[in-house]
């Protein structure tokens, strides 16, 4: 029996390059399908947001002659291809989806409807948001934090390549110590880098929990979902 019932799954556009650091690998995605239709196939429902970072960031190094707005357009627009790229994957691995933008693109997926999100989820189809909150200077972070509260998931499922939430970045500081719990306001305090800050701010003015692990284990989805203890929970 599933722990929750409704879940938001953040992933960096940065996961669907697998190896390389830009665009998509097919076999990278194809397993990352796999492993979300066995959940969805569970009947907890999923809500996925994906970030664009594996191809464009507003404030990337290729952007700064540019103006902010338009490169942050281009960012959304690069959640939109990876929003297609794992409804193509999902939907081979037998899971209906629907990709809803919040930037209108009729002919490519549907506007964000807030009931219509909800209707699909309880149907069994897993609802893929893409092109971010549709403004700029925010985060795909912030979309994950937005889409959860309008469609009521019980938790913020926020992908990551370590364990958790370390103390200080386990990249560089092999002491680093994982948190299995933590607070949203020490998270804030210490500048954890987890999420955006205003995704947690928000989350922390709404108790929404969120929970950080490692998506290069396989099956910690499920986990998650059936309340196995995984990651970092802050709360
Ligand atoms: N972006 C934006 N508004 C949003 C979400 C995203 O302007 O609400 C742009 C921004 O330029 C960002 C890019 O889209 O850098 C990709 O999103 P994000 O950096 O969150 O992707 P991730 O790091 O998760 O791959």
């Amino acid at each position: 029996m599933a722990k929750y019932q409704r879940i938001v799954l953040k992933l960096s556009g940065e996961v669907l390059a697998g190896g390389a650091n830009f665009g998509i690998s097919t076999e990278r995605v194809k397993s990352l399908a796999a492993e979300i239709a066995e959940v969805s196939r569970t009947g907890v429902q999923i809500g996925l947001v994906v970030g664009g970072g594996n191809f464009f960031r507003g404030v990337a190094a290729a952007a700064k002659d540019m103006d902010r707005v338009t490169a942050d357009h281009m960012g959304m627009l690069a959640t939109v291809i990876n929003a297609l790229a794992l409804q193509d994957a999902l939907e081979k691995a037998g899971v209906p989806t629907r990709v809803m933008t919040a930037i209108e693109m009729h002919e490519v997926a549907e506007p964000y409807i807030r009931r219509r999100a909800i209707r699909h989820l309880e149907k069994g189809r897993i609802v893929i948001f893409a092109a971010g909150t549709s403004n700029p200077h925010f985060s795909t972070d912030t979309a994950a934090t937005l889409g959860a509260l309008e469609i009521h998931a019980q938790v913020i499922a926020k992908a990551t390549r370590v364990e958790g939430v370390y103390g200080k970045d386990p990249m560089r500081f092999p002491d680093a110590v994982l948190y299995r719990e933590v607070s949203y306001l020490e998270v804030l305090a210490k500048a954890l880098e987890v999420m955006d800050a205003s995704a947690v701010a928000m989350c922390r003015d709404n108790q929404l929990a969120i929970l950080v692990f490692n998506l290069n284990t396989y099956g910690n989805i499920m986990r998650i979902s059936m309340g196995e203890p995984v990651g970092t929970l802050i709360h």
